[in-house]
């Protein structure tokens, strides 16, 4: 069975090795996929890409829109009930991956780039065992029942 990919070139819609390099996926939201990153120099960082390849939020209808944000609050809140940050911290960037995702990375106070951006990609990148992506993932898949 071949599957559909809306555009080639883009690894959220490829769904291959090169996102599975950068992140796991956790949970099918309303209009998007919920992605734990694997840099977890911010611990919770994750992504909510939108499930379809649109580059700006203007494109999405009204009931996409609504939805997408109601995706993004309701990971937020998983967020911050799980793993307590000072702060989250939303960026939609997309000059290289125009595909409309929104990371969400959570901040600590007297923790890296606290009252700062955060790096897309920092160097060097934080990484953890299988067994603790599981965990993260667990948690989030638990806190999306509530
Ligand atoms: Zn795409």
């Amino acid at each position: 069975m071949s599957k559909v990919i809306e555009n080639s070139s883009c690894f959220y819609c490829e769904k291959g090795m090169e996102l599975e390099n950068l992140m796991i996926e956790a949970a099918k939201l309303q209009v998007s996929t919920l992605y734990v990153n694997k840099d977890q120099t911010h611990k919770g960082r994750c992504i909510v890409a939108f499930n379809r390849h649109v580059k700006e939020l203007f494109q999405l209808d009204e009931k996409e829109l609504h939805l997408f944000f109601e995706d993004v609050s309701k990971v937020a809140k998983l967020l911050n009930d799980v793993f307590r940050p000072g702060k989250l911290n939303y960026g939609i960037y997309g000059d290289l991956v125009s595909h409309l995702h929104m990371h969400l990375v959570p901040k600590y106070e007297k923790s890296s780039e606290w009252g700062e951006a955060f790096i897309n990609s920092p160097t060097p990148k934080h990484f953890l065992s299988d067994m603790d992506y599981e965990e993260i993932v667990r948690m989030m898949q638990a806190g999306l029942q509530d």
